[in-house]
C-alpha cells in the first residue's frame, strides 16, 4: 500500500451516541490522503458502515477462524465482509496476553481473514520484560512466523509497553524495528506495510510521519477524541 495508513482501533469503548458523534465529526472534517481505517467494536460495525463516506475504511479488532457454526459468542471473517469491513485486527497484545491466544490459533485467523478477502492489520511486539532481557529480535521473529501461506498483509509494530502507557517508543526504535520487520518479510517474500502502534498522539505524530519507513500508525486512545485523531491523520500529509 502506498498511502500512509491511519488505524483508529476503539477497543471496548463507546455507545451508540458516542460514536454516532465522533464517527459524524470524523467524517466531516478528514480530508483524506491517507488510508484511514475506523476499527469500532462489533456492536457498532453497522451504525459505522451506515455514518461513514465510503472514502474511509472499516475495520473489526477480532475474529474467529470458521466461516459459521456451533461457536458461541465468536464473529467469522465472513460476517465481517457482510457488513462491510475490509480489514481486521489480529494478534492484538491484549488478545496474546489477556486471553491467551497462540501464535497457532493467530496463524489460522490469518489464513481465513485472507481467505474472506480481509486485510489482516497483524500486531506484534515484546513485552517490557521481553524488553529488559534483550528478547525483542526473538520474540518479534516468534510472531513473524505465525506469517505463512500469506503474500500481503499489515504488520503494525506495537510494543506492549507502549501501549496505553503514554510512553511512546522512541524514533530509533521504531525505525530500527520497522527495518527488521521490513527486512524478515521481505525473505519470506511477504509484501507488507508495517505500521507503528503504541501511544500515539498529536504531540508525536509529526515526527514518527516524518520517517517514510514508517508506513503509517495504529491509534488507540487518542482515536477516541475526534480532535487528536484528526490532527494524526494531518500529521502524515507528507
Ligand atoms: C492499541 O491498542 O493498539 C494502541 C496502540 O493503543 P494506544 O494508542 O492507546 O497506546
Amino acid at each position: 500500500m502506498n498511502k500512509p495508513v491511519i488505524a483508529a482501533n476503539w477497543k471496548m469503548n463507546m455507545t451508540k451516541k458516542t460514536a454516532g458523534i465522533l464517527l459524524r465529526k470524523i467524517n466531516e472534517s478528514v480530508s483524506i490522503t491517507s488510508e484511514v481505517i475506523i476499527i469500532p467494536p462489533f456492536t457498532l460495525l453497522d451504525m459505522a458502515y451506515e455514518i461513514l463516506d465510503n472514502k474511509i475504511k472499516l475495520g473489526a479488532q477480532n475474529c474467529y477462524w470458521k466461516k459459521s457454526g456451533a461457536f458461541t459468542g465468536e464473529i467469522s471473517p465472513q460476517m465481517l465482509v457482510d457488513i462491510g469491513c475490509k480489514y481486521v485486527i489480529i494478534g492484538h497484545s491484549e488478545r496474546r496476553h489477556i486471553f491467551g491466544e497462540s501464535d497457532a490459533l493467530l496463524h489460522k485467523k490469518l489464513i481465513a481473514a485472507i481467505d474472506a478477502g480481509l486485510t489482516p492489520i497483524y500486531c506484534v511486539g515484546e513485552t517490557l520484560e521481553e524488553k529488559r532481557k534483550g528478547k525483542r529480535e526473538f520474540v518479534l521473529n516468534r510472531q513473524l512466523d505465525t506469517i505463512n501461506g500469506i503474500s500481503s498483509l499489515i504488520v503494525a509494530y506495537e510494543p506492549v509497553w507502549a501501549i496505553g502507557t503514554g510512553v511512546a517508543a522512541d524514533i530509533a526504535t521504531i525505525r530500527e524495528t520497522i527495518e527488521l520487520i521490513k527486512l524478515k518479510l521481505k525473505e519470506k517474500s511477504v509484501d507488507a506495510t508495517v505500521l507503528y502502534g503504541g501511544s500515539v498522539k498529536p504531540d508525536n505524530s509529526k515526527e514518527i510521519a516524518k520517517q517514510h519507513i514508517i508506513d503509517g500508525v495504529l491509534v488507540g486512545g487518542a482515536s477516541l477524541d475526534a480532535e487528536s485523531f484528526l490532527k494524526i491523520i494531518d500529521s502524515f500529509k507528507r
